[in-house]
């Protein structure tokens, strides 16, 4: 089994460090769990990236930009891993959502192992993503950077991951959550000047005909149920997030 536990895919996301530190102390094996930094230039510069986002850059080119030679160095060492583990922040209000690219039958195994309350099936991103590239790929993005009760959740879903797979011996926690599941479609599009109203809630349904947006007197309504995903994130320049369908999973 080798699993890479993978930080700094955004360079200005610092959570991955703080999970490194902590999951050090099982003294796992190195050629089981290896760390890898993502974006090394970013993350020095404590930027999100240098030239793209890498999280929208695979599987990369040979003689691109920084990220794009990047995610081609990095595509075969993702494949070659039984599982990859993408730790992410957020600045946006989005608490305890895990990502996946698809939800196979290990996805889905693992998922129900590590209990997370929100997975996002991301549609959207899964031919660029790091993870598009995994053979199980699963990213926490569960909050914000210093916040300590996410750094404890994240550890202890990775710690159930490795207990479940005999890597570690440990005493965890009984937790009984209900995951609720969603398809991440498409994004939902800001054009310039428009903000979000302040009752936009990630996971919280938009009606259809519902306002979600203004710009002075000019409205964005919606032509669809939805679900916002991710919205409200810092980082996103011309979206406000993206556009979630709820998905019924039976286990
Ligand atoms: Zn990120």
């Amino acid at each position: 089994m080798k699993i890479i536990l993978n930080i700094g895919t955004h360079g200005n996301e610092r959570i991955g460090l703080k999970v490194e530190r902590e999951l050090k102390k099982l003294n796992i094996d190195k050629n089981t769990l290896t760390v890898q930094i993502a974006n090394e230039k970013a993350f020095k510069l404590k930027k999100r990236y240098i030239d793209q986002d890498l999280n929208r850059s695979f599987p990369g080119k040979k003689d691109g930009n920084y990220e794009e030679r990047r995610a081609y160095k990095l595509s075969p060492i993702i494949k070659s891993a039984d599982i990859v583990i993408d730790i992410h922040s957020t600045t946006s209000a989005l608490k305890d959502a895990f990502i996946v690219t698809k939800l196979d039958k290990k996805t889905l195994e693992y998922i129900k192992i590590i209990q997370p309350k929100y997975v996002l099936v991301m549609n959207v991103t899964k031919n660029n993503s790091l993870m598009s590239q995994a053979k199980v790929g699963i990213a926490f993005e569960y909050g914000k950077d210093n916040d300590l009760a996410v750094i404890r959740k994240i550890v202890l879903g990775i710690k159930r991951l490795l207990k479940y797979l005999k890597i570690i011996d440990v005493k965890l926690p009984e937790t009984k959550i209900i995951t609720k599941y969603f398809d991440v479609v498409s994004t939902v599009k800001k054009p310039k000047g428009y903000k979000q109203l302040k009752n936009i809630k990630n996971y919280k349904l938009i009606h259809k005909g519902e306002v979600y947006a203004k710009k002075g007197k000019q409205k964005l309504i919606a032509n669809q149920d939805f679900y916002p995903i991710i919205f409200g994130e810092k980082n996103y320049k011309d979206i406000f997030g993206f556009r979630g369908k709820k998905l019924k999973i039976r286990v």
